[in-house]
């Protein structure tokens, strides 16, 4: 069975959004673990979280995906910011910590003229601070478009920073295919070299979860556009072997793309239709 859902709002609770997720045919999905420009965090409601790891459980879902807020800076050059990181870090994988099974998927940061390799010294650093022997919740690093200063816009930035981190069997990688593919990997013509490249540079083994999106921009852009499935520059073909691929078609696959609920239904619909068991 394919795996696969989308990006939903959590204004209404956890168990709002597990309701939502079999309305529109969804096994699993992705949230914000609070406003996604940062932020105070929600008083945690206890009862809502284990309401909805029932219906999880009852419903057979994949694994879920909670995303970091994008405006986190792990490698900032500031150290206020840095704290900031780390201190929302630490809050989430508390919270997170009472769902079985979860991923935190987290945007590695942007160097700002520091240069990347600083950057990627300064995550590690702080995935050093918030990652702790006991955890359940496996921490995502998202593959990134290159936009701006971003790090982890290609697989040995992404192996560089896992490198450095000391407990690394927590850390996995969230492969976006848009981000990728603004990234100048060839997903629509050479799949299989490019998921050769990230065992070899990675470890197939730390791919955890896929952001499913088609691209407004061309190949190598460094744009970081998503577009609805079909409707870009990587295409439904593409997408669909995508999904098919003997090491990825068993992943939790999560579409971001710009939709309301009956795009994203509609869209998990063409999906799982065109899904070979
Ligand atoms: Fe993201
Ligand atoms: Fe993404
Ligand atoms: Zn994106």
């Amino acid at each position: 069975m394919l795996n696969i859902g989308c990006h939903l709002s959590s204004s209404k609770g956890y168990l709002a959004m597990g309701k939502t997720a079999l309305q529109i045919g969804a096994n699993t999905f992705q949230f914000f673990t609070r406003n996604p420009r940062g932020g105070k965090a929600k008083a945690v409601d206890l009862q809502d979280i284990e309401a909805l790891v029932e219906l999880l459980q009852t419903n057979n879902f994949a694994p879920l995906v909670a995303h970091a807020p994008y405006t986190l800076n792990p490698c900032a050059a500031d150290e206020h910011l840095r704290d900031f990181a780390r201190e929302v870090f630490q809050e989430d994988l508390q919270v997170l910590e009472y769902i079985p099974g979860m991923l935190y998927n987290f945007h590695p940061g942007s160097h700002v003229k520091q240069g990347a390799e600083v950057g990627i010294i300064k995550i590690a650093e702080t995935l050093n601070q918030v990652l702790y022997k006991e955890q359940q919740t496996m921490v995502l690093l998202e593959t990134m478009a290159g936009k701006g200063s971003e790090v982890g816009r290609s697989f040995e930035e992404l192996a560089a920073i896992i490198d450095k981190v000391q407990l690394n069997e927590k850390l996995g990688i969230c492969l976006d295919t848009c981000h990728i593919f603004d990234g100048g990997y060839d997903i629509v013509n050479n799949l299989d070299e490019v998921i050769l490249q990230f065992d070899k540079i990675i470890g197939l083994e730390r791919l955890k979860a896929v952001h499913l999106n088609d691209s407004l921009n061309v190949l190598g852009s460094h744009k970081d556009r998503h577009a609805c499935i079909g409707k870009g520059n990587i295409g439904l073909d593409a997408l669909v072997r995508v999904i098919n691929h003997p090491a990825l078609k068993h992943l939790p696959f999560n579409l971001e793309t710009p939709n309301e609920l009956p795009g994203y239904a509609a869209e998990i619909k063409l999906l799982r239709e065109n899904y070979k068991e």
